[in-house]
């Protein structure tokens, strides 16, 4: 079945799907954007992602392209036309189009409004789930990486140079020498103290809808849990690292550049949150 898009005001089929040539999302990478996980047909933590959206419009000084209501039928209607049952939603809010000039127009634009969906299979089995590799790489990015731009040219260098070299992920470095996030998730070691350890929220993190719901989730079980950055080296002789993200829900990692984690399997600690963040995402499923 071909995929249908939502893209301003219309459901057409995606390859006949476009944007003005003029959007200011094509020009100067001016919108924000969303991604979401769908489970059985259902949106996972769609309310946050709605209000992490409703922040990265604010500070990049847009109105709501329409109510949060009305955005939230769309991002329905897109999913029944398509039947997704399993994957992802990708909603995208660009300023508008005007002729070509960097400064806002001085008049609110037509925002644009697309919506796209991707048909994939998410993790399912924690005892079963395969360890990645990442890789480190400077982290080039813009000061105000806390809003989710479609200015992401930095993360795809960064994860081309991933796939590169046969890893799933890019972990981004600062000038300290200590790890920001992956290009398109946010990053957690297990300390020798067996602390649950991932970067304190700033503006140098996307606030990652799965990590808050993991933090979350390893507070209520009882795993010690310290907001605070860690170096490459720390995370090298770590016992255990992983990511989160949207799609990749809970990933162990078994390797950073050529140090081996751990034992070189799936630790024990990531396994448990994975398992917890599993049974999360399958209550929303039951209960929405
Ligand atoms: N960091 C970056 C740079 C990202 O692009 C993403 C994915 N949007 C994340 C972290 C993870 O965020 P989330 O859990 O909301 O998918």
């Amino acid at each position: 079945m071909s995929r249908i898009a939502y893209v301003n005001g219309r459901y057409v089929p995606q390859a006949a799907a476009a944007l003005n040539v003029e959007d200011r999302g094509t020009q100067f990478a001016d919108g924000v954007y969303e991604v979401m996980a769908v489970v059985g047909g259902r949106l996972i933590d769609e309310v946050p992602h709605l209000d992490r959206l409703r922040r990265s419009l604010a500070e990049i000084e847009m109105r709501p392209s329409m109510a949060a209501g009305a955005l939230r039928a769309i991002l329905r209607e897109t999913i029944a036309r398509n039947r997704l049952v399993d994957g992802i939603v990708y909603l995208q809010i660009n300023r508008g189009v005007a002729p070509r000039a960097h400064a806002f127009p001085a008049q609110d634009l037509a925002p644009s409004t697309v919506i796209t969906v991707k048909h994939m299979g998410l993790p399912r089995d924690p005892d079963t789930v395969a360890g990645v590799a990442v890789i480190t790489q400077p982290d080039i990015r813009w000061k105000r990486v806390d809003v989710k731009t479609v200015g992401l040219l930095a993360n795809c260098m960064a994860k081309s140079r991933a796939t590169e070299a046969g890893a799933y992920e890019a972990w981004l470095v600062d000038g300290d020498g200590d790890v920001t996030e992956g290009s398109s998730t946010n990053a957690w070691i297990v300390d020798r103290d067996g602390s649950v350890v991932t970067r304190p929220l700033g503006n140098d993190i996307l606030p990652g809808i799965t990590r808050a719901s993991v933090l979350a989730l390893a507070r209520g079980h009882g795993f010690t849990v310290v907001e605070r950055p860690f170096t490459v080296a720390e995370a090298k002789s770590a016992r255990e690292a992983f990511l989160t993200g949207t799609t990749a829900f809970v990933k162990p990692i078994v390797r950073i550049d050529d140090a081996v984690i751990g034992n070189g399997h799936p630790g024990l600690a990531t396994r448990a949150l994975l398992g917890h963040y599993l049974d999360y995402v399958a209550g929303q499923g039951a209960a929405a």
